[in-house]
């Protein structure tokens, strides 16, 4: 099968042709229009400028995807586009754009949750065998889940109030970096101390695999306010402590907790025991260094896909559609928007049907 894929949940807008059949997917082409620049001004995603950008920018990555790929509408099997959860605006404007292809063409449209294509990545980049771990870690959600089958997602634990990207941005700004903050925190920690500042790691104690990283947070807003020079700001080294100390905390949280969901994981018996990430956050040396360590104490092999396909794009929601083409019937055109959207086995039911 080839599917054209479509996203345009965040502050990407993004299409892409992916052929072949479950866990077996080559991604023809990827394009994928940032739209960072847009909200650069303002410190964060604006909805409405998102909705309008991705309004007027979805025809030209979907033409820009046929073209790379080198074929037309009519090479083209099945659409599979983003849902939710997302910002309603973009969601929508996504939505919208394939029912009008899929009516114009006749084309089966297949609604694909945003999430489900982060967890199903693995299965385009890899064909990583069910059941494998997942940890999602990306700028809006932190969660561990196993990931049965295309539509199969159960969910062992996530944050319960911010999401590490979400944090990483956020202290970034705290300690006068650019955005996003994730990249400048860690190229600035390499100059830090990792052990200066023994920051929380919330919930180590707690059973169970939930997160939290907002009191965090706090705590560098705190030891940067003491400080804080009247004259000269911050300091260079007290910057860059900072955020090493911050970088290690979110890392052991993360470590911490992975340990957790991999045993609850290895009690399924997997015949391949895989261990993947995906989210932006993935990108970050320093963590992904120690969820490998953790994999390899517990035996299990561990696997990043390649950045393109770890942040947003339009090729795992084409290859989630390949997927779940294989074990469900098309949605119609009642297929609605949704800003939030459950991802475990209780909600499978409403995964893609929008309803
Ligand atoms: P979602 O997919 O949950 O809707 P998103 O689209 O904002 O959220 P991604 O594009 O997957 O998330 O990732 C962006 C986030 O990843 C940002 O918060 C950014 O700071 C963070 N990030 C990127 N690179 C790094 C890095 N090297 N270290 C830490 N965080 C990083
Ligand atoms: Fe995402």
């Amino acid at each position: 099968k080839t599917l054209l894929g479509i996203e345009s949940s965040c502050d990407d807008t993004a299409a892409a042709v992916v052929r072949g059949v479950p866990g077996e997917m080559t991604a023809l082409s990827s394009v994928v229009y940032a739209q960072t620049d847009l909200h650069a001004a303002f410190g964060g995603v604006v909805p409405e400028i998102a909705a309008r950008a991705h309004a007027e920018r979805l025809d030209v990555s979907i033409v820009a995807a046929l073209e790379q790929a080198g074929i037309g509408l009519d090479g083209i099997d099945a659409i599979a586009v983003t849902c939710g959860p997302g910002l309603i605006g973009g969601v929508v404007s996504g939505v919208m754009m394939a029912k009008g292809l899929s009516a114009a063409t006749g084309l089966p449209m297949y609604g694909v949750n945003h999430l489900a294509g982060h967890a199903l990545t693995p299965r385009l980049s890899d064909g990583v065998a069910f059941p494998y771990l997942m940890l999602l870690v990306s700028g809006g959600h932190c969660q561990f889940l196993i990931v049965h089958g295309p539509d199969r997602f159960e969910r062992l634990g996530g944050t319960i109030d911010d999401a590490p990207g979400e944090a990483f941005d956020k202290v970034a700004r705290l300690l006068g970096l650019g955005q996003p903050g994730g990249p400048a925190i860690e190229t600035i920690s390499h100059e830090g101390d990792p052990a200066r500042f023994a920051f929380p790691r919330p919930l180590a104690n707690k059973p169970g695999c939930d997160l939290s990283f907002s009191g965090l947070k706090t705590a560098v807003l705190r030891a940067r306010d003491d400080l804080v020079d009247a004259q000269d700001g911050l300091h260079e080294q007290d910057q860059a402590d900072l955020a090493a100390s911050f970088q290690a905390a979110v890392r052991d949280s993360l470590v911490g907790k992975s340990a957790r969901a991999l045993e609850r994981y290895l009690s399924l018996t997997p015949d391949t025991p895989t261990f993947c990430v995906a989210g932006g956050v993935a990108a970050n040396m320093t963590i992904r260094g120690g969820l490998e360590t953790i994999s390899g104490e517990f035996g299990v092999r561990f696997l990043a896909p390649p950045l393109a396909l770890c942040t947003d794009n339009a090729a795992m929601i084409a290859a989630a559609g390949i997927e779940q083409m294989a074990v469900r019937a098309p949605d119609d055109m009642s297929l609605s928007a949704r800003p939030r959207m459950p991802l475990d086995m209780d909600s499978a039911a409403m995964l893609g049907s929008g309803k």
